[in-house]
């Protein structure tokens, strides 16, 4: 059965350093982050300023960090918490096929996956053609929709997306994302994307975060009130927003 149960996320003081030839390289620094239950956040920044870093500690994949990040106020710990993590390599397993790497995160928590529900979601996404296909025999974009496909069938409490559709050409981009909104809209759950596209941001985030770069940090925090109006990218406000967005960027990201 599915389950809709949104954890929240909550990020204090979090600092990350990388060991690099010995030195210690701070990549994060001092980020304070809440994202509600059932909240999307949309996190945008410069190429390198921690963005995967920053979801694979909310994923539970690195530990060694400074200050405390929580899930419903418990550590994190994926075998505890349901988190569905995208990858930005999308995390595709080469050797399963589409259809089975689609069933892997129930799989790995030994629940029982319906047939129905997995070809519907196969249909959604537009891959059902090739769900007896491998990873290698897919494009970027295509291997994009399996790992969506698969983040989604796991019905997580929290879900974390690494720059979800930038292999997509801009056409499928904008389908995408209208496929994940009517996804979220069915499971509201508590989602973190990363994105270096102004207009993903802005289609995609109830609350926009603007890092800044080295040391990655929160720049600045925006309600956006755009968000899912995909119908509204051609209207004067979604123009005035994604110009003031640009700005707001530019000045942080100047800083750096
Ligand atoms: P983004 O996703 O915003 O592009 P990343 O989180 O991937 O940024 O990387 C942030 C910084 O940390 C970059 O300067 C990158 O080179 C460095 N970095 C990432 N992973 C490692 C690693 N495993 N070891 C050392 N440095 C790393
Ligand atoms: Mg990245």
């Amino acid at each position: 059965r599915a389950r809709f149960i949104a954890a929240m996320i909550d990020l204090q003081h979090l600092s990350y350093a990388y060991m690099v030839d010995k030195k210690c390289v701070q990549v994060l620094h001092d980020i304070n982050m809440h994202v509600g239950k059932g909240e999307v956040c949309s996190v945008i920044g410069p190429s390198g300023c921690g963005k995967s870093t920053l979801l694979k500690i909310i994923a539970g994949l690195l530990h060694d960090y400074d200050g405390t990040a929580t899930l419903d106020g418990n550590s994190i710990c994926p075998n505890r918490q349901r988190i569905g993590f995208m990858p930005q390599d999308y995390g595709l397993l080469p050797w399963k096929t589409v259809r089975d790497n689609i069933e892997l995160g129930r799989k790995i928590r030994h629940e029982r996956v319906q047939e129905k529900d997995v070809v519907s979601m196969m249909q959604r996404l537009g891959i059902e053609a090739f769900s007896n296909r491998h990873p290698r025999e897919l494009s970027g974009g295509q291997q994009q929709r399996v790992g969506l496909a698969r983040a989604f069938l796991l019905h997580p409490d929290v879900l974390l997306m690494d720059e979800p559709f930038s292999a997509l050409d801009a056409i499928t981009r904008e389908e995408m994302q209208e496929v994940f909104l009517s996804l979220w809209h069915e499971q509201h759950v508590t989602t973190v994307l990363v994105t270096h596209y102004v207009e993903e941001a802005l289609c995609l985030g109830q609350k926009i975060v603007i890092l800044a770069d080295a040391p990655g940090r929160i720049a600045d925090v925006l309600d956006n009130p755009l968000f899912s109006c995909i119908d509204q990218r051609s209207k004067p406000e979604f123009f005035r927003m994604s110009c003031y967005l640009r700005e707001r960027i530019k000045e942080n990201w100047s800083k750096a």
